[in-house]
């Protein structure tokens, strides 16, 4: 293997690191522990680990944690009234639906109803529409992840060529914004399933970030020499292991980097998670960002 295994891991830990120690600055100056609220319906295993998974980490930061479980039959206007009450509740500085939602729900009602101020899992798309014309805003967790790997990495993104594969509002189309902006100045090539010669796209690209869902769909022949990969995919193989999108072994021999799965972009997105609430605790009450 010739790659540099980006880790994602140890960055998460060093990260919140820092994360725990501004909360408890925040919390010893001024009186504030940031508060996070997550809301969960129905029993979807997957959704109750990732809620769990937010819990611990948002407690180990020093954080306020609260967990609202909801039954799978809840009607539209109970969960509407939860995220109202949790809007209008100072001790919350952040509100978190997870999804999926069970099929009955308008999952887009209830992100839109989330306060701007609160919206750390950036879903409104209020706070989408002002990242795409440049103002500041939360940042999706997962891309803003992304976007620290890199700039750990000491990767340039300016005047950089990048392929993300996977135009989902949750992951590829807000990273291909926030890389286009001032200041990133990448040159972005949104890619998704019906993109033409995937391959020769992707062979152009001195970063590829993969989002698609799909095991194994960025081979060794697509990337070019030297070239950055990163795998957000995280998909379930025939034997239940936790599998990316990038078929590590061989695209590793290829790469400049890489990030593993687990332990690349996963323990990244939580981490965000906590940034964009510790921010929101600081921004809803005056104080500067630091
Ligand atoms: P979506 O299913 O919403 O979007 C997938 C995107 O990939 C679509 O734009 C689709 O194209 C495109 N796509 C699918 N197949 C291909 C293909 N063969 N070639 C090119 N493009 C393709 O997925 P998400 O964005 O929600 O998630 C993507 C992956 O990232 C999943 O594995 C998910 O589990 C993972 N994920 C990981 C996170 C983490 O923290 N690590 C967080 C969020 C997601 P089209 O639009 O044309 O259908």
């Amino acid at each position: 293997m010739s790659a540099r295994i980006l880790d994602g891991k140890a960055l998460a830990t060093e990260v919140r690191a820092r994360i725990a120690d501004d909360v408890a600055r925040l919390t010893a100056e001024h009186g504030v522990r940031p508060g996070l609220a997550a809301v969960i319906v129905g029993d979807d295993p997957a959704s109750q680990v990732y809620v769990g998974m937010k819990h611990r980490a948002s407690e180990a930061a020093g954080m306020r944690s609260e967990q609202h479980v909801l039954p799978a039959d809840t009607a539209q206007e109970d969960l509407e009234s939860l995220v109202r009450q949790l809007n209008d509740d100072d001790a919350v500085d952040g509100i978190l639906v997870q999804l999926p939602l069970p099929d009955h729900l308008d999952s887009r009602a209830v992100q839109e109803l989330i306060v701007p101020a609160k919206d750390v899992d950036a879903l409104n798309p209020y706070t989408a529409g002002r990242l795409a014309i440049g103002d500041p805003t939360f940042l999706s967790c997962t891309p803003y992840g992304v976007l620290e790997l890199l700039a750990h990495a000491g990767v340039e993104t300016s005047g950089a060529n990048v392929v993300i594969v996977g135009r989902s509002n949750l992951v590829g189309r807000p990273l291909s914004v926030m890389l286009t902006l001032k200041g990133r100045d990448a040159t972005v090539t949104l890619a998704h399933s019906r993109t033409r010669d995937l391959a020769g796209v992707c062979r152009g690209a001195d970063v590829i970030v993969a989002a698609a869902g799909q095991i194994g769909l960025v081979t060794a022949d697509m990337v070019r020499p030297g070239a950055v990969v990163i795998d957000v995919g995280t998909n379930r193989g025939e034997d239940g292991k936790l599998v990316g999108d990038v078929a590590f072994d061989e695209v590793a021999e290829v790469a400049g980097a890489i990030t593993p799965v687990p332990g690349g972009v996963g323990p990244m997105t939580v981490t965000m998670l906590l940034q964009n609430t510790l921010e929101a605790a600081r921004a809803r009450r005056g104080l500067p960002q630091r």
